[in-house]
């Protein structure tokens, strides 16, 4: 790693601790996640040569929500091979995360697997194919960042399965198309838990290494094959931060996944995996303090994937 990473971290943590990010606000759409402190903000860099930088509250733990899509893709993509994109197209989709209008225009096909309904019907693969569809996405993430104790957050999935009414009219309007091969309750605590998932930043740069390394985790194992790689990359890049995806690549300009916890994975290709969480979000449900990190960190190193 060629730049003092642990300079340009610092750097970054002081910039954001004064940031005026106006509106920004906790998710609040479940209680469980609108408790965690305003303030906490870590960032974890994995350089594909071995080096770990940290700044902030590195260890502690927070809820991942949307960023378990993208594990969750590569379990389905694993099990099903290009069978998949049958199932879920790879477009971006310019509406918010958890929105209907697509789906019913397209005939319960969504966009992407990025979005609610894409994610959703990712777990309904997934429910066909693991033996154990509430817990595999959580054991995946454990195995890769090298953490057995990965556990689902218990108090974050009864909030989510309380107040998930607009998850269950995705599901059932899948459903009512026939593009839903499980029962939609199997299907919906499949997702609630991916999303329920608790880690730190560190385990989650971790986890996320392979994508900057060719496919090989942090522990040398191969996860996927390489050319896969470059498809989750791709796909993060023009579907990983919503309908934020043209203002991140535009400002940033690195493959991406956010989640309303407020963590945001970014991936280097060949250089390194990060991980960034704040819990305040902008207005589309991505980390502002986030964005802002990842934006000052890239233009730090000079180098994005364009
Ligand atoms: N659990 C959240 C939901 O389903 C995840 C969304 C997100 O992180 N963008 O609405």
């Amino acid at each position: 790693m060629s730049h003092d990473y642990a300079a340009i971290l610092e750097q970054i943590a002081d910039h954001v601790a004064t940031e005026d990010f106006g509106d920004a606000r906790k998710a609040d759409y479940i209680p469980a996640l609108s408790n965690v402190p305003d303030d906490h903000f870590a960032m974890v860099i994995c350089g594909t040569d071995g080096q770990e930088f940290t700044i902030g509250q590195a260890d502690q733990s927070f809820s991942i929500q949307s960023i378990s899509k993208m594990f969750a893709l590569v379990l389905a993509q694993r099990a099903h091979g290009d069978q998949l994109w049958q199932a879920v197209r790879r477009e971006p989709s310019g509406s918010a995360f958890n929105s209907l209008i697509l789906l019913e225009q397209e005939n319960g096909i969504p966009r992407n697997p990025f979005i609610n309904a894409g994610a959703i019907r990712v777990a309904d693969l997934i429910t066909s194919r693991y033996a154990n569809p509430d817990r595999s996405v959580a054991e995946f993430l454990g195995q890769l960042c090298g953490n057995p104790d990965i556990r689902v957050d218990n108090t974050v999935y009864l909030s989510e399965d309380q107040h998930g009414d607009r998850n269950r009219a995705i599901a059932y309007l899948m459903k009512s198309f026939g593009k839903l091969d499980n029962p939609v309750e199997d299907v919906v605590r499949a997702y609630f838990k991916q999303c329920s998932v608790a880690m730190t930043a560190r385990e989650m740069a971790r986890a996320s290494f392979f994508l900057a390394n060719k496919g090989v985790g942090i522990d040398g194992q191969t996860v996927i094959a390489p050319e896969e790689t470059r498809r989750i990359n791709a796909l993060m890049l023009t579907c990983g931060m919503y309908d934020g995806v043209g203002d991140f690549a535009f400002t940033v300009g690195i493959p991406a996944k956010s989640g309303v916890g407020g963590g945001i994975i970014g991936i280097v290709p060949g250089e390194f995996s990060v991980c960034v969480w704040s819990p305040r979000l902008d207005g589309r449900g991505n980390s502002a303090a986030g964005i802002r990190a990842l934006e000052m960190l890239i233009r730090a190193i000079g180098r994005s994937v364009f």
